[in-house]
C-alpha cells in the first residue's frame, strides 16, 4: 500500500506539470489568435510556447509543494474554493443563457476563466511573460484564486457588461458604474463611467492594471499590506463635493498604482501629467 501511494504520488509528479503546459500553452495561443488588444499576428507561436514554459514550471513548483508541511490542505481549500464558486457562476450563467437566451453572460464567464492563462504579448519579453505566469500561480496564488472568484460571482450577479484581455490581465468591465474598481492578481473588475472604447485611454483602467505590478512585487503580501491598507482607505474614504476629490485617490497604494500605470502607458501615449493635478473628471496623483 505504502509503495502503491508512492507510485501514485510520483505519476501525479510528472502529470500535474504535463496537463498544466498543455492548458497553459493552448489556452495561451487561443486568446492570442482571437487577439487580445495587444497582440500582433507573430505573437501566437510565441504565446504558444510562453503558456507552455510557464505552465510546465508552475506544474513542477505545485507538484513539489505539495511535500511542504500543510501545503497540501491549503492547496485544497484554494482548489475546494475556486471550483466550488466556478462551477456555481458556470451554472448561474448556463441557466441565463438557456431560459432568458442571453449567452452573454456566459460567454464572460468562459473569458474570466481562460483569463487565468493569458499572458501579456508584445509590450514585455519572453522571459518576462514567463516569469509571470509562472508568479501567478505562486508568489501570486492567493489573489488569483479570489479575484477569479470575485469576478465570476460579479458577472453571474450582473456586475459585469464585457471581458476584455489587455496586457497579460484579464478586465471585466461594467459600463456606466461609479468608477470603482478592484486588482486582484491578474483579474480587474471595474465599474466604468461610460462605455467602454479600449483600455489605454480609459484612466479607471488604466489605474487598476497598475496595481498588477504591485501584486507581483508583493506577492503573498498583496493582499495583507496593500490590499488591507487600500481597504481601510476606500471605507474611511472622503468626498470633496467642492472640488470634486477623495481622500483615497491620494493614499500611496493608490499612487503608486498611478506611478506603474504611467510608466506602462506611456508606450502607448499616455501622458499621465494630465492626471496629477485636481480635475473634476480626472484625479489619479502619482506623487503627494
Ligand atoms: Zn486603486
Amino acid at each position: 500500500m505504502f509503495s502503491a501511494c508512492l507510485h501514485t504520488k510520483s505519476i501525479l509528479l510528472w502529470l500535474i506539470p504535463i496537463l498544466f503546459a498543455a492548458l497553459f500553452g493552448i489556452v495561451n495561443f487561443i486568446i492570442h489568435v482571437n487577439k487580445s488588444e495587444t497582440s500582433k499576428r507573430s505573437d501566437s507561436k510565441v504565446s504558444l510556447f510562453a503558456g507552455m514554459l510557464a505552465g510546465g514550471i508552475t506544474g513542477v513548483a505545485i507538484s513539489l509543494a505539495t511535500y511542504i508541511p500543510y501545503m497540501m490542505i491549503i492547496l485544497k481549500i484554494l482548489a475546494t474554493a475556486f471550483a466550488s464558486f466556478t462551477c456555481l457562476s458556470l451554472i448561474i450563467a448556463l441557466a441565463n443563457n438557456i431560459l432568458l437566451g442571453e449567452p452573454k453572460k456566459l460567454l464572460n464567464a468562459i473569458k474570466i476563466l481562460a483569463g487565468f492563462f493569458y499572458l501579456e504579448s508584445n509590450n514585455q519579453g519572453f522571459f518576462l511573460q514567463v516569469m509571470r505566469g509562472i508568479s501567478r500561480f505562486t508568489w501570486e496564488l492567493m489573489q488569483t484564486i479570489t479575484g477569479n472568484i470575485y469576478c465570476q460571482l460579479r458577472n453571474a450577479f450582473g456586475g459585469v457588461d464585457k471581458v476584455v484581455y489587455f496586457g497579460g490581465a484579464s478586465f471585466s468591465i461594467k459600463e456606466s458604474g461609479d468608477g470603482s474598481g478592484i486588482s486582484l492578481g491578474n483579474n480587474i473588475q471595474a465599474n466604468i463611467p461610460g462605455a467602454y472604447n479600449k483600455v489605454a485611454g480609459e484612466l479607471l483602467l488604466m489605474h487598476e492594471y497598475g496595481h498588477t505590478f504591485d501584486s507581483m512585487r508583493f506577492g503573498i503580501l498583496y493582499l495583507p499590506v496593500p490590499g488591507l491598507a487600500s481597504l481601510i482607505s476606500a471605507y474611511r474614504n472622503v468626498y470633496n463635493k467642492a472640488t470634486g476629490i477623495c481622500t483615497h485617490d491620494s493614499y500611496w497604494t493608490e499612487r503608486r498604482a498611478n506611478r506603474f500605470a504611467a510608466r506602462y502607458f506611456k508606450r502607448c501615449g499616455i501622458n499621465w501629467t494630465d492626471y496629477d493635478t485636481p480635475n473634476r473628471f480626472a484625479y489619479y496623483p502619482r506623487y503627494k
